[in-house]
């Protein structure tokens, strides 16, 4: 590589920190700058454990970033110029690339009325601060039956003994895990005294509850949303090829099928996963998209053709509180294999992977 090329990484999240931390390693002669929003990095996989009144721990970027040769701009990026090359910031600068790394991760979103109005979320670190600020007595309806509300539902459940958790969502918690995880799952709420009830669509967050569709009302001090997330629309504003949700739609090396230029890591990626299904929104699938993308790109400037992602899955790991949890084992493409941790290992198994997230994302 010849001059110094310029690479803008946009997110500071676990997918623009992979990459930044492997581009300091393999691109020594380019410039390399990470665009975000917020001063620390956030280990977002614990919002959860934030919002229910826990301490975690967060890193301030600039001092992870610098020590690097990694330029770190602390601003909100509002638009891409996809022609001149340029982003826009929210203070009007604007920042020259030659390469760009797409990395602005996912938040909350719901196309159901109310939701933006009258429920909390735990997607981002300002969402969780609300929740955490405002936790009332009485009853917390947590919407959403996926990893995130039942995480959630849980850590209420145990921090917060004084309110009374009900998890809702249209399936049975965690459905798509094997029936030996669900019924841990199951077993673990009921233990902590979740009410769970399954086979509910909400129509409607109001002021006092949540509406559903058979036509009833549930009356709630608070309700959080889990049921969804959706991301930046900064791609489809700049005009990069995007999804129905305005994830940026990449190629087998996480190029954007429409600005050779641009990558796009994490969960504002499509990528073609294991299996004829793209990859789920994961810390996950986050870092090691994260670290291809640079792998990728710095292949290319070498004058190579870099090799497809190849991906596949591990494990899922989710927590039940702080002495709980489930560890499913699964087959490279996601699906669910036999092996099935509980308990007080699968919450220390969990805890581990988390503290090793946070390590691989930390230049
Ligand atoms: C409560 C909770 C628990 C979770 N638990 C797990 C788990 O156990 N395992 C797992 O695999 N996944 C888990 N996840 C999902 C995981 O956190 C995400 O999939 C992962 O963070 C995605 O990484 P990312 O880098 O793509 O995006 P993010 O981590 O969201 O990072 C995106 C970054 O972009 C920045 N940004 C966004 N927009 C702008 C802008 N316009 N300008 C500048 N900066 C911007 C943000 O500030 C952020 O730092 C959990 C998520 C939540 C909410």
């Amino acid at each position: 590589m010849t001059g110094q090329h310029r690479i803008v990484i946009l997110g500071g999240g676990y997918a623009g920190l992979a990459a930044a931390r492997r581009l300091a390693r393999i691109a020594r002669e380019a410039h390399i700058a990470v665009v975000d929003a917020r001063a620390n990095f956030v280990e977002r996989v614990r919002l959860h454990q934030y919002a229910v009144g826990q301490s975690i721990q967060e890193w301030d970027l600039r001092e992870l970033l610098e020590p690097k040769r990694i330029q770190f701009v602390r601003a909100r990026a509002n638009g891409i110029d996809t022609a001149s090359k340029q982003v826009i910031l929210d203070d009007a600068r604007t920042l020259d690339y030659d390469s760009l790394i797409y990395a602005l991760g996912s938040t909350n979103d719901a196309d159901v009325p109310g939701v933006a109005e009258h429920a909390y979320s735990v997607a981002t670190p300002e969402d969780s601060q609300w929740l955490r600020t405002a936790i009332p007595a009485g009853r917390i309806v947590v919407v959403g039956c996926g990893a995130t509300g039942i995480e959630l539902a849980a850590e209420l459940a145990e921090y917060q003994p004084d309110s009374q958790v009900v998890l809702l969502g249209s399936e049975a918690p965690a459905s798509w895990l094997s029936r030996r995880a669900q019924q841990h799952v199951e077993r673990a709420l009921e233990r902590l005294g979740v009410e769970i009830r399954s086979e509910a669509k909400v129509i409607e967050v109001t002021p006092d509850g949540v509406r559903l569709a058979d036509g009833s009302a549930l009356a709630a001090a608070a309700t959080v949303w889990t049921a969804g997330f959706g991301v930046p629309d900064l791609a489809r504003r700049a005009g990069l090829a995007v999804d129905g949700h305005g994830r940026v739609l990449t190629d087998a090396t996480l190029r954007s099928i429409s600005h050779p230029d641009v990558y796009a890591a994490g969960d504002a990626a499509v990528v073609a996963g294991p299996g004829g299904r793209d990859l789920r929104m994961a810390c996950a699938t986050a870092l090691p998209t994260g670290k291809y993308a640079a792998d990728a790109l710095v292949a290319r400037l070498a004058g190579s053709q870099p090799r497809e992602l190849r991906f596949r899955y591990y494990f899922q790991c989710i927590s039940l509180g702080r002495r709980d949890g489930v560890v499913q084992f699964l087959h490279h493409d996601d699906a669910p294999a036999r092996t099935v941790l509980t308990g007080r290992t699968a919450a220390w198994f969990k805890e581990q992977i988390v503290q090793g997230a946070g390590r691989a994302a930390r230049p």
